[in-house]
């Protein structure tokens, strides 16, 4: 058994078994992670409130034999922890954007150094949702500056849609399905 100490972003919470969590994690050590929280259902849970989606905290991992990874110990992470600043709802919308998409875009535990600054960078500022996604995007590879429309090769690209991982311009973006996101 491997035992991690990492700071982490809380993408999304399912209910796993009859008590127990399963946490989708981006860590700064592992990169997208999916845990266990045993008990997180259980009224006096401390660690629930923490392991709620779009917090940052400071957690404890163990990688079982089997593979799976386990949370043994969850703390808030101060520092970037946006539960105990005053953001705006247009802010909350933006980081559950920001969550869906990197949960989406990122393979389990392909750590990122770049992804993960850039991660804390956009939750400690109120930016705009296309520029969220223009941030993520460069740090996943993709610099909509130089793309061209994936159906017509223009260089005016308005939408990324992240099922082919293709750029497209206002013109083709309504045969593309309400899947893509705005970038600006
Ligand atoms: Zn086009």
């Amino acid at each position: 058994m491997t035992e991690y100490y990492t700071e982490a972003f809380v993408l999304d919470k399912e209910d796993f078994k009859e008590h127990d969590g399963m946490i989708h994690l981006y860590t700064e050590e592992l990169g997208k992670v999916s845990a266990r929280a045993r008990g997180l259902k259980k009224i006096l849970s401390k660690s629930s409130a923490h392991l709620e989606p779009l917090n940052f905290v400071r957690v404890r991992l163990m990688q079982m034999k089997s593979g799976y990874f386990q949370i043994i110990d969850v703390l808030p992470h101060h520092e970037v922890s946006v539960t105990e600043k005053k953001k705006s709802q247009q802010h909350w919308g933006i980081l559950f954007a920001m969550a869906t998409f990197i949960n989406k875009m990122t393979p389990e535990l392909h750590p990122d150094q770049y992804l993960w600054n850039m991660i804390k960078k956009i939750a400690g500022v109120e930016v705009d949702e296309a520029t969220m996604y223009q941030f993520l995007l460069k740090a996943f590879g993709f610099d909509p500056q130089y793309a061209v429309c994936n159906a017509c090769q223009h260089s005016d690209v308005h939408y990324f849609l992240h099922d082919d991982h293709g750029f497209y311009c206002k013109g083709c973006a309504s045969n593309i399905g309400s899947n893509a996101v705005l970038l600006r």
